[in-house]
């Protein structure tokens, strides 16, 4: 959707094309996290940086006011084992140039205390934020300037004269003169290439309000078992089928989001008791103030994980006129609207304002599948 918006302020005729109704895959199932807490060191360490930026820069120029919330994140450890995550990562984001703070002793009290009271360290992440997914979206759809096809799924792409010219749809055929392909995990449909994206499930727990004496939490709380799970921290090359994380996060009507689970597995209409009921376990350890609300709902999305963790952004080998932009597991909330302004600028022929060649399809050898 953002890259539909700016190719569309670019002068282009934008068609997007969704098998069901947009922000109905991963986008509609998020935490809606825009953090560069979380993220793996290195470039999509750097590339979360900008995509905040980016965000407030929306949020300036109103296209996405009112749906950008800026804020810290405080990643906690609560055992001593994750002092060393919490070290590390904390000094991996002050080299990427993110303000951070140690809180210990009086000013970890002061901040996280009756938030965290198990907390033996804190840091607070600045310059973060917050945006749902889905609201996002819409924001989007409403500024318009291009077509949306919704329940018209996109079967393959359409070749003539050794090259694409458009894509076949369950109703038919449509030219065009380029294609981006930004369907989540329906992404490896098109494109021939080892199994590369995996299916990523995600469990999410939402409460009730808290009542006014509940205390204040003065941002997201992020265990740093969150990070090993999430593959972010080197102690956390996650080969099982599941681990879970936890992420306490206050909305602004009062309620918490809790989440989350990584599972290896596609099944977002199930929720399991056992993975909720660790999770409000852990929670309740780190926040025991949670046990006093009610949960109110549940429910699950599935991420498109790729093999190294890293989303795939570029043009596809051996075409000159399809691009592809998929892969984002955990981060697409964070990274969406800067990888559609950069595939704009790519697509329009100029040079991506950020470096995404460590994204490039070009790694897997990814090609086009064969002729539709
Ligand atoms: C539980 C959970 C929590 C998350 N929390 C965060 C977070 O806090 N912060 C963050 O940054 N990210 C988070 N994410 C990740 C983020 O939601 C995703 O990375 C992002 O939404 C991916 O967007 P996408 O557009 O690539 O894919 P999707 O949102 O999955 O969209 C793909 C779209 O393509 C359509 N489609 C598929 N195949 C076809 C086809 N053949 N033809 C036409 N249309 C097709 C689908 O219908 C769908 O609408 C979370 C994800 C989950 C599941």
């Amino acid at each position: 959707m953002s890259a539909a918006h700016f190719l569309s302020r670019a002068g282009w005729q934008v068609t997007v094309f969704d098998s069901g109704v947009v922000a109905s895959g991963a986008t509609g199932s998020a935490d809606g996290a825009v953090s560069v807490a979380s993220k793996k060191p290195g470039p999509l360490m750097t590339l979360a940086v900008a995509a905040v930026r980016f965000y407030e820069r929306l949020a300036e120029t109103g296209v996405l006011a009112d749906e950008f919330m800026s804020r810290s994140t405080f990643m906690v450890a609560a055992q001593p084992d994750e002092l060393d995550v919490l070290e590390s990562q904390s000094a991996q984001l002050e080299a990427a140039d993110v303000p951070v703070r140690l809180l210990k002793g009086r000013a970890l009290a002061e901040t996280v205390g009756a938030a965290a009271p198990a907390a033996l360290a804190a840091v607070e992440v600045q310059g973060e934020g917050h945006a749902v997914g889905y609201r996002v979206v819409e924001r989007l759809r409403r500024l318009g300037g291009f077509t949306i096809r919704r329940n018209c799924r996109i079967l393959g792409l359409h070749h003539a004269g050794g090259r694409v010219d458009g894509v076949v749809t369950e109703q038919g055929i449509e030219s065009f003169d380029a294609v981006l392909l930004a369907a989540g995990l329906g992404s490896m449909a098109f494109l021939a290439g080892p199994d590369l994206i995996r299916p990523r499930k995600g469990q999410l727990i939402v409460t009730d309000r808290a009542d006014r004496d509940a205390p204040r939490f003065p941002g997201p709380l992020m265990s740093c078992r969150y990070l090993v799970s999430k593959g972010s921290h080197p102690a956390g090359n996650v080969t099982e089928a599941r681990s879970l994380g936890l992420v306490i996060d206050p909305l602004r009507t009062g309620q918490f989001l809790i989440g989350g689970s990584r599972e290896d597995r596609d099944d977002k209409d199930v929720a399991d008791a056992d993975v909720i009921a660790s999770l409000l376990r852990d929670a309740v350890a780190l926040s025991p103030s949670l046990a006093h609300l009610r949960v109110i709902r549940v429910f699950a999305g599935v991420r498109a994980a790729t093999r190294d963790g890293m989303p795939i952004v570029g043009r596809v080998g051996g075409a000159d006129n399809v691009w592809v932009a998929t892969g984002f597991e955990g981060d697409g909330i964070c990274l969406g609207p800067l990888m559609g302004h950069l595939c704009q600028q790519m697509i329009c022929g100029q040079q991506p304002e950020h470096d995404i060649s460590a994204l490039d399809a070009g790694r897997f050898g990814l090609t086009l599948a064969e002729a539709a």
